[in-house]
């Protein structure tokens, strides 16, 4: 695939970077302005699972596995990306969440996600730091990890030794025109074609030239731990995950216990990925309502802290860095993966894949080049 001309891309997180790498490989020159002097928003704030066994069925599903591959094959020529084929438990410790991963399990797709349904024993034989609390557990050989702090700016890297990429930190686009940019040191950006991918950050922008985005902005609370004794050989997610991930939206779902308080409010789930240094990456939680709390709950943390403790063999370490997050995701997202609109000519803005962002990323942006590259040839 080889397009030729210049790419504008508006954003240093995950989205923007893989936008910029495919535009790059596609024979276009690519200018990258990022606001920070390094992606500071949800790419490097998040769990970095490439999480595949929740999605929706169809094309949420094609789109992760898809990325998934795209995933694996990348961190061939940036290692730093630090991609692991970990796979993931979603473990039951209840009846009710056992008898909906039986559920589960039976979907047609079953194979597709590479889900296998475990006992206690062989959960515990593929990750035996599990405590004895584990009653069963789904595991997804499709889901994998890459290391947040690190993928972006390794990309970043990779491409600073490919000619044509041009990596401008510190510049925030600011005005648009037909096929152009404008950033904050006065200077225009001219190319054949430009990508928006400001993440949750569209005042000052993006707002200037669409009126209602289709998407909303969700704030997540996150930890991390210093290193654990034990090697997760998988990651894991409780039972109140299966509330959250489409997947699971099935008759059984309705017959899981109420929620624990705590996590009800803060509508948590337990995600666990332990880092390449064996420090834990541990959240979330969800907040839906603007404007969001400028500050962090700890019952939150609690809870996520006594299921993380509850369900792992050793105790978990103590707590080295509290954060939050926000990312956008579409308003109407069982519908439309993600926000794709030519919002002036040849300026296109790509943004809310929500909390599949991180895993999606490398397939939105190969097809926004195949779109792309289409319309170049034609
Ligand atoms: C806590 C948390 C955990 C998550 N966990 C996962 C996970 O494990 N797996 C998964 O698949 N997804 C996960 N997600 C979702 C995923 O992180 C996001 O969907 C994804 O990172 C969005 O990437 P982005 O590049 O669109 O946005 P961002 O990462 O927000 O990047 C946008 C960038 O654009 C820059 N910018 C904005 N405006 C301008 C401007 N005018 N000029 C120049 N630059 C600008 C910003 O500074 C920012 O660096 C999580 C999200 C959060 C918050």
């Amino acid at each position: 695939m080889t397009g030729s001309g210049a790419v504008v891309v508006v954003g240093g997180g995950v989205l923007g970077t893989m936008h910029a790498l495919w535009a790059l490989e596609s024979g276009f020159d690519v200018v990258h302005l990022e606001s920070d002097l390094a992606a500071r928003s949800a790419s490097v704030r998040n769990f970095g699972l490439v999480w595949v066994g929740g999605r929706a069925a169809g094309p949420e599903l094609e789109l992760a596995l898809r990325s998934r591959e795209l995933w694996e094959v990348l961190a061939e020529k940036v290692p730093e990306i630090g991609f692991r084929p970990a796979g993931s438990l979603t473990v039951g410790t209840s009846r009710q969440e056992l008898a909906l991963m039986e559920e589960a399990f039976e979907r047609e797709d079953s194979a597709e996600r590479q889900w296998e349904l475990l006992d206690a024993s062989d959960a515990l034989e593929v990750n035996p730091e599990l405590s004895g609390a584990v009653l069963g557990a789904l595991y997804c050989g499709a889901d994998a990890i890459v290391e947040p702090r690190a993928a972006t700016q390794a990309i970043q890297g990779y491409m600073a030794e490919v000619p044509g990429y041009r990596w401008l930190p510190g510049r925030s686009a600011v005005e648009l025109a037909d096929r152009a940019v404008r950033d904050d040191s006065g200077a225009w950006h001219r190319a054949d074609w430009v990508f928006l991918c400001t993440g949750a950050r569209l005042t000052g922008l993006v707002e200037q030239y669409v009126e209602r985005p289709p998407t909303r902005r969700v704030r997540l609370q996150m930890l991390q731990t210093a290193p654990y004794p034990g090697r997760l050989t998988t990651a894991l997610a409780d039972g109140d995950s299966m509330r959250y991930y489409p997947a699971f939206d099935l008759p059984g779902r309705r017959q899981l216990e109420p929620q624990d308080e705590t996590a009800a409010r803060s509508h948590a789930q337990l995600l666990v990925a332990q880092r390449t240094d064996g420090s834990l990456t541990i959240g979330d939680t969800h907040d839906y309502e603007e404007p969001f709390p400028f500050d962090l709950d700890e019952a939150a943390y609690g809870h996520l802290l006594s299921k993380a403790a509850q369900l792992l063999r050793q105790p978990v370490p103590p707590v080295r860095r509290r954060w939050a997050g926000v990312y956008t995701e579409m308003v109407d997202k069982l519908r439309y993966l993600y926000w794709r609109e030519e919002i002036l000519p040849a300026v296109e803005v790509v943004n809310g894949p929500g909390g599949r962002g991180m895993t999606c990323s490398p397939a939105i942006a190969e097809a926004s080049l195949r779109s792309l590259v289409t319309k170049a040839r034609a």
